[in-house]
């Protein structure tokens, strides 16, 4: 399966925002896109001229970065977005964050989406009961998402969970913190996605 294994913090350099895939380190002062807040490379402080190709570009890169997925899926992604009824850039937002890892990520499970697919790929979580190691698994409303019995106990998850514990998931997943179960109640609409994404810059990318 194919990622990405560049250094992260250049990609959060280049978008000039941060979008957090280190985890804590994202929340302290060692974060690179405070530390350096301009491009990577050597023309990183330059001037930098944007045509409207550009910043539909790096609108895509961003939303790409920020759920880990690379060009061909992402591409897929915006394919079904574009068949289904809705806004294509809301559909695909939507696609994105049902992501099983986001999802996982969502929940407080993890650090950031790049330690949930970790988890996810070691198949610590279950749906609807089965054990599910695919992160870009797509959850529906209706299903329950759960750790597995067994790697409840593992100190890793429980120091994750500790730590994330004042995280409110969001409005489309009703969570019982008590018996680490989640149930996915709805679609999540643009409302419910926080993400500093403009979509429609990625419809114009595609539409060209
Ligand atoms: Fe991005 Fe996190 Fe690295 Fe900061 S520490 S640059 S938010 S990945």
């Amino acid at each position: 399966m194919a990622r990405y294994t560049d250094a992260v913090c250049r990609l959060c350099r280049r978008e000039g925002q941060k979008l957090f895939l280190k985890g804590d380190r994202c929340y302290t002062d060692k974060c690179a896109a405070d530390r350096r807040p301009y491009p990577p490379g050597q023309h990183g402080q330059g001037r930098v001229r944007t045509s409207e190709y550009g910043i539909q570009l790096r609108e895509k890169q961003k939303a790409k970065r920020y759920y880990g997925v690379l060009e061909r899926q992402f591409r897929g992604y915006y394919e079904i977005a574009h068949k289904r009824a809705g806004k294509t850039g809301e559909n695909l937002l939507s696609i994105l964050e049902t992501r099983l890892d986001n999802t996982v990520y969502r929940l407080g499970f993890a650090m950031s989406r790049a330690e949930a697919r970790q988890l996810v790929l070691h198949g610590h979580f279950q749906v609807n009961g089965k054990k599910v190691n695919i992160p870009s698994f797509q959850v529906k409303p209706g299903m329950i998402i759960s750790i597995k019995e067994k790697s409840r106990g593992l100190d890793k998850i429980k120091a994750v969970i500790e730590a994330n514990a004042f995280r409110q998931p969001p409005k489309w997943l009703e969570y019982d913190a008590t018996a680490l179960v989640a149930k996915v109640l709805a679609s999540p609409s643009r409302e419910d996605i926080d993400m500093p994404i403009e979509e429609q810059l990625i419809v114009e990318h595609y539409s060209r």
